[in-house]
């Protein structure tokens, strides 16, 4: 006998945020078509979380296969230092329009976690070059910025981050902006400022840290008030960018521009790895010099890889078509419309849509353990239902590509109103 996918995988892989000692074996995946991916046995399963938040038109989208393809046959790769190309060219041509703030430039990296990085080099290094010591960055509490060491630091510190810990260099963290608190978080902006070289902020959502939404009018006096003291605005888009909130990019809702923007996931229609850090002509121009070392001396390998730049164009091309923002609309409408209605179900709560993002809670005992038990029941019940669904704790997201038809929507709603009943049979 042929041994199945999964089994092979299980000899040899070791996956991400995974405990391979206890975790179920893997779902072999061999094909994808719009919002499905369909298993070894041709069973569909349902992606109602866009592949970890990368796929915003469907899977193997027929437009971005083709340009694909027709880049391969041009160029694969060429060293992006003393050399450049089309796609790579075009690209930021296409993309600094569009982006909040008066972007000018464009750096490529290879991935979410190194547009954070580049963009924190930056940051640090304009006050550096500036003659100016700031050292200290500025991130939210509960802030999820990436894996790589600074990324990590400037995330909150957590099971992900524990065995590093004392790796990470020091943070000041500040709270979401809320009503209550907003004029206190403004004096600590006070007190901190003289020595913060820039603030680094997920705008509007808090993603990887529980789908924790908050105003945007609060974030932006926050914003406003950094920038009256100089502190730099690292606007750390690589969620919420590409339409996930409902608008284009979510620093689209505030009035303070970002001096740097860091992309990735959508960004690729969630085909292939890249980042992207833009910044102001400002910035820029802080390394312009005579002096070597004033230079930001930082690269990949593959860096501006033409195939990934050709999907990236693809991607940005489907998503500046109106088909793309009515698909949004309908799903964010569609969120909104189930939000009254899963508001009303026993064992939830905060129950919040932006966009195309709908998040809520289930209510739990306090006990660590009530958490664990919940989140393999969850586990369990999408699967076997074939939806994608990957709970954050006792936090419940739907977060799908804008191509699910209402059908599959209805599908997910359904699923999640099931598994309530299922829930409440089993624990209360
Ligand atoms: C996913 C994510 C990152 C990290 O991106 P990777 O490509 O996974 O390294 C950084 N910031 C935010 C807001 C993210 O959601």
């Amino acid at each position: 006998m042929q041994k199945s996918l999964s089994e092979r995988d299980q000899a040899v892989i070791w996956h991400p945020y995974t405990q391979m000692q206890t975790a179920p074996a893997p779902v072999g995946i061999v094909r994808g078509e719009g919002a499905l991916l369909f298993d070894e046995a041709g069973t569909p399963y349902l992606d109602a979380t866009s592949s970890w938040w990368v796929n915003i038109h469907g899977h193997s989208h027929p437009y971005i296969t083709e340009k694909l393809a027709e880049q391969a046959r041009q160029l694969h790769h060429c060293i992006f230092a003393g050399y450049t190309h089309e796609p790579a060219v075009q690209l930021a041509e296409r993309l600094l329009p569009v982006l909040p703030g008066r972007q000018q430039k464009v750096f490529y990296s290879d991935n979410g976690s190194t547009a954070v990085e580049v963009a924190m080099k930056m940051a640090i290094q304009y006050w550096h070059n500036k003659g100016e010591k700031r050292n200290r960055l500025l991130a939210f509490r509960n802030a999820y910025h990436g894996d790589t060491f600074g990324a990590m630091s400037v995330s909150a510190r957590s099971v992900f981050t524990r065995a590093f810990d004392d790796y990470l260099f020091k943070v000041s963290f500040i709270d979401l902006p809320t009503e209550e608190n907003i004029d206190q978080l403004l004096q600590e902006v006070d007190t901190l400022a003289p020595d913060t070289a820039a603030f680094i902020f997920e705008p509007l959502v808090q993603g990887a840290g529980g789908m924790v939404m908050y105003e945007a009018p609060l974030l932006d006096k926050l914003l406003q008030h950094c920038r009256q003291r100089n502190i730099l605005l690292i606007a750390d888009e690589i969620m919420t960018g590409f339409g996930r909130t409902g608008t284009s990019f979510a620093m689209d809702q505030v009035t303070a521009p970002p001096d740097i923007i860091t992309l990735s996931k959508g960004l690729t229609g969630g085909t292939m790895a890249m980042g992207i850090t833009t910044c102001t002509d400002e910035i820029y121009t802080a390394f312009l010099s005579s002096d070597k070392l004033k230079t930001l001396f930082h690269g990949h390998s593959f860096t501006a890889n033409p195939l990934t730049c050709a999907v990236a164009l693809a991607s940005l091309e489907l998503f500046q078509q109106p088909a793309c923002r009515q698909n949004r609309e309908r799903v964010a409408a569609r969120h909104r419309q189930f939000a009254v209605e899963l508001a009303y179900q026993e064992d939830v709560k905060n129950v919040r849509t932006l966009g195309t993002i709908l998040a809520f809670e289930i209510e739990t005992g306090e006990a660590d353990s009530y958490i664990n038990d919940l989140s393999g029941f969850l586990h369990a019940f999408f699967r076997e239902k074939r939806i994608m669904l990957r709970p954050l704790g006792n936090t419940l997201y739907i977060l799908p590509p804008y191509c699910i038809t209402d059908t599959q929507l209805d599908e997910v709603y359904a699923s999640i109103l099931d598994m309530l009943r299922a829930y409440g049979e089993k624990w209360n």
